[in-house]
């Protein structure tokens, strides 16, 4: 880490824009800022109240040229993202203008920050801790609208303070075993060990809740990987065109010329899917059609939700047979499409074949649309939306620590049954509060610091 320095970046995406801003955050960051910025009302940057704007040009010192008209923000410290002295130079979007300014901080003395390093600061300085660090990411990234809203409550720390809870609890418990091994001669006290056994019985489940809110938390913030699959102009696109309701992919008259995986999120009650579009599942000598089947497989595997369409006004023939055998039943929703064509009348197709009750519907007169869409909520989730306040865990990283936790607790309660002695015990709970602070950042190596915040983009 290099606290002492004053690090600057470009905080706005690359490319032209009306507005681009390029921040510096660190000791020398309103002295540099100073340095190169000529108020217009006259006045001094560096007396300037915190939480001020002020209005005037970046000069280049070595020719005396204005550079930009800017707007310059000031924040002292402490009450800042960094907690340091931060300068926010609202510059014209230009990549130029930005570049130059930039490249100004630079030679006065401010290094160029890496990938997350204002987050990392802030994380390092105590504002917030690793989780909501992390969320910062998350907020950036947000796909979707539920996914924003877990990710704000990360941010504020409903995450944080749960695992935090448990953390303390499990500290306590630590702390009865470790005086137990302390005073070994004394009897060890069985009211003492039931006691444990309680409160580590009670965090196992909070544990258990945590882990558990992980496929709710990842279908939120990424979506639910939904593939439609069925056999060339079963009518696909159609579908995909009338849940998206936009022309979005090529519907043709061609079979199999929906090549290309298309991916789209749509919002269904308050679901978020993430539709992939794939190519037919059938035999085909075509290299690029099978390459567009071979991906239809596998985008089977990965799909959280299967949309399994047939063409209700045709017989079933050995494509639709094969792909029947192939989707997995309890991810898939059986959908026979093109019911316009037979309305009133049974379909052409067997539905006895399915070995579910389908929904049938008509992409081209939404027939049944909502009925499927009702059918998809309530597949996912069980239609249950958890309450935006409420703990998700969307991290890998932190699913896996909790499982850990949770496994080190369940040792120590198994331990406690077959009556293990405080050192062994103690040994596990200690297992457990070390993998949540590794959540939480209380315990880090520099090498997990640097691997989460290089995901972050500059200037963040
Ligand atoms: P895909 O190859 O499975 O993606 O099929 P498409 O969406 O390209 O549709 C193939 C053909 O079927 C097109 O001519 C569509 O207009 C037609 N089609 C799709 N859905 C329906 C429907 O519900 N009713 C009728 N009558 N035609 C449909």
């Amino acid at each position: 880490m290099r606290a002492n320095e004053t690090i600057a970046a470009i905080s706005t995406p690359f490319g032209a824009g009306a507005i681009g801003i390029v921040r510096m955050t660190g000791p020398r960051a309103l002295d540099i800022c100073h340095r190169l910025f000529r108020p217009a009302g006259g006045g001094d940057l560096a007396d300037a109240p915190s939480h001020t704007l002020h209005y005037g040009h970046i000069v280049d010192p070595a020719t005396g040229e204005s550079v930009d008209e800017v707007l310059v923000a000031v924040m002292r410290a402490p009450a800042t993202y960094t907690r340091e002295d931060i300068a926010e130079i609202n510059c014209h979007g230009g990549p130029v203008a930005q570049r130059k300014i930039l490249s100004l901080l630079l030679d006065e003395g401010a290094v160029l920050a890496s990938p997350g390093e204002f987050t990392r600061r802030a994380f390092v300085n105590g504002r917030i801790d690793l989780v909501q660090a992390e969320s910062v990411a998350q907020v950036v990234s947000a796909r979707t609208e539920a996914g924003l809203r877990v990710a704000m409550a990360q941010l504020e720390g409903s995450l944080s303070r749960e695992i935090a809870a448990v953390r303390r609890s499990l500290l306590g418990v630590l702390a009865s075993l470790e005086a137990g091994i302390d005073f070994a001669d004394e009897d060890i006290d069985d009211v003492d060990r039931d006691d444990a056994g309680k409160r580590l019985q009670e965090q196992a489940g909070r544990l258990r809740e945590l882990i558990d809110s992980a496929f709710v938390g990842r279908v939120l913030s990424e979506g639910v990987r939904t593939a439609i699959v069925g056999k060339p102009n079963v009518g696909k696109s159609s579908l995909l065109n009338a849940l998206l309701m936009r022309e979005r992919a090529i519907v043709t008259e061609m079979p199999g010329t929906t090549r290309d995986t298309i991916e789209e999120i749509i919002n269904i009650e308050g679901v978020p899917l993430r539709l992939i579009d794939t190519a037919g599942l059938r035999n085909s000598e075509d290299a690029a059609e099978r390459a567009g089947i071979d991906r239809s497989r596998r985008a089977i595997r990965e799909a959280d939700l299967v949309l399994c369409l047939f063409d209700g006004s045709e017989r079933e023939d050995d494509h639709d047979r094969a792909l029947i055998n192939t989707v997995p039943a309890e991810r898939t929703i059986f959908v026979v499409n093109k019911s316009d064509l037979f309305r009133g009348r049974r379909p052409s197709f067997n539905l006895g074949l399915l070995p579910a009750e389908p929904v049938l519907v008509s992409a081209l007169t939404r027939q049944g649309l909502s009925e499927l869409k009702g059918l998809i909520a309530g597949r996912v989730l069980g239609g249950e939306i958890p309450a935006p306040a409420s703990p998700v865990v969307t991290h890998e990283r932190h699913k896996r620590l909790l499982e850990e936790a949770l496994a080190a607790v369940e040792r120590t309660l198994q331990g406690l049954r077959v009556g293990l002695g405080d050192e062994i015990l103690a040994e596990e709970v200690r297992a457990a509060i070390v993998s949540l602070g590794e959540i939480t950042g209380e315990e880090v190596v520099e090498d997990l610091l640097d691997t989460i915040f290089r995901q972050f983009c500059i200037g963040k």
